[in-house]
């Protein structure tokens, strides 16, 4: 029987969906944090459940073929990344099999479908366009980074392998700056202080949005702090104060001041411009999201005839980029904001045949087929919790030729594509892609087609 505080020696034999690796001592499953498939073991069982146990790693025997030597030296602390202790061709394997595996317990039919190695990057590194750092104080200095894994407490870190050189140096000085200019890290326990979080955006020509979010409007020295900021580093064209007055952990707030710039900036996906707001959601890995979507643009095969949905539409990023090829698109979405911005994205873009409407899917869809307004072609790209039954339902009454799938959670992937082949349809093409390097995040694109009847 096992039992906490044991040590034991353990083969890791995979690594479960929070790339934990997983063991198996007679028969009993154990995930160990930071041990990875191949690795030889000694862990101090921590944790006994009914069904599993939690292992904690305190000596590599014999490392994995895949192991390497984290190239951040912030990763056994920090929580942005999970998987810097692994070869970066092997995460592309995982992620690739991740889907597989998601597949296989939904019992999707495969026989038909080709699965794609994982379309990676070149250089895996400085890929982000955003990056979100809480601000904090501990032992009287102040300190700026992301969270701890698992935990709100920051983590001080003066570089960060996945943003720009820009963002980098803006983070150093920013926080040069609050020591000089007196300026508060936020408190949550106290709720007093000025500086909450700093979000900083950039685009492909590495133009900087830097975002202060602050406790309230109050913003002491503020004018001397822009003036630094912008002289030393050249690259920030926009300095935006958010004020987020709310005890939470949400990093902005609703209200937004330009202190400097024009508030937003542009960045372009293929040949489209898309203007970048504070709060607008923008895929954060540019060069990874146009080979995500010009993968769904291909499996979409839209003609000139083709009347195309695309669900959970954000600023309209994949509706523009169909809308060049299909006689009609049909944007939908949530949050207003977004489809403010998609529409305004259309008129920059000349792109006339594209509508947008703001909803939830799950009611709108249905709404749009009872005005018998039907797609040939669907394209979605819902959040982690994959489509509402409605959404599936009424595509399944719509029915499309094609269902392209965008997806970045494989097991609500993997429960929509079993409930489309129960209305008729078939998994044919399977891509994922390597948004999120050193990390667990799996994106992946599927097509699916409508069995002939
Ligand atoms: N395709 C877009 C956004 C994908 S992210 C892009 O690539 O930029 C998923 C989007 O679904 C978000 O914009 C979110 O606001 C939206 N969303 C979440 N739940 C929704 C719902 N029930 N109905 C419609 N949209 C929803």
């Amino acid at each position: 029987m096992l039992e906490n505080g044991q040590i034991k020696e353990v083969e890791i034999i995979d690594l479960n969906h929070t790339v934990q690796g997983v063991a198996k001592i007679d028969n009993f499953v154990v995930f160990i944090d930071k041990a990875i498939k191949g690795d030889l073991v000694e862990i101090e069982i921590k944790e006994k459940k009914k069904n599993f146990a939690v292992g904690k790693l305190l000596k590599i025997i014999e490392p994995s073929k895949d192991r390497i030597n984290p190239p951040c030296g912030y990763f056994y602390e920090c929580g942005g990344c999970q998987l810097m202790h692994m070869d970066y061709n092997a995460q592309l394997i995982y992620k690739k099999n991740r889907v597989i595996n998601e597949m296989r317990r939904n019992s999707v039919n495969m026989e038909d479908a080709v699965v794609n190695d994982t379309i990676g990057m070149e250089n895996p590194f400085r890929y982000r366009n955003k990056t979100a750092f809480s601000v904090a104080k501990k032992n009287k200095e102040i300190i700026i980074g992301p969270y701890e894994q698992g935990t709100y407490n920051t983590v001080n870190i003066s570089n960060c392998m996945l943003q720009s050189n820009e963002a980098d140096k803006t983070v150093r000085l920013f926080k040069e700056l609050m020591i000089k200019c007196n300026i508060e890290a936020y408190d949550k326990k106290t709720e007093k202080g000025t500086v909450r979080n700093i979000v900083i955006r950039n685009n492909r020509q590495n133009e900087l949005m830097l975002v202060i979010v602050t406790a309230t409007e109050n913003f002491p020295n503020k004018d001397i702090i822009i003036k630094e900021l912008t002289s030393n580093i050249k690259e920030i064209k926009t300095v935006v104060q958010n004020i987020n007055s709310k005890n939470t952990n949400l990093v902005m707030g609703h209200k937004n001041i330009t202190l400097y710039g024009e508030g937003t900036i542009n960045d372009n996906i293929g040949d489209l411009i898309f203007t970048i707001s504070p709060e607008t959601f923008f895929q954060i890995n540019p060069e990874q999201t146009e080979k995500l979507y010009n993968t769904a643009i291909e499996y979409a095969n839209i003609s000139k005839d083709d009347v195309c949905f695309d669900i959970y539409c954000g600023i309209g990023t994949i509706s523009l980029m169909a809308a060049k090829y299909a006689k009609k698109v049909y944007g939908v979405e949530i949050v207003e904001q977004s489809i403010i911005n998609a529409r305004e994205n259309a008129v920059k873009n000349n792109i006339v045949n594209a509508e947008f409407f703001t909803g939830k899917a799950e009611k709108l869809l249905p709404k749009l087929y009872s005005k018998n307004i039907k797609a040939d072609v669907v394209i979605v790209d819902p959040p982690r919790k994959g489509c509402e039954q409605e959404v599936i339902d009424t595509i399944i009454s719509m029915s499309p030729k094609k269902v392209v799938y965008v997806s970045c959670n494989p097991s609500t992937l993997a429960r929509d594509i079993k409930l489309l082949e129960s209305g008729g349809y078939q998994l044919k093409k399977v891509q994922t892609v390597d948004q999120f390097p050193w990390t667990h995040h799996v994106e992946c694109v599927v097509l699916i087609t409508r069995k002939d009847r």
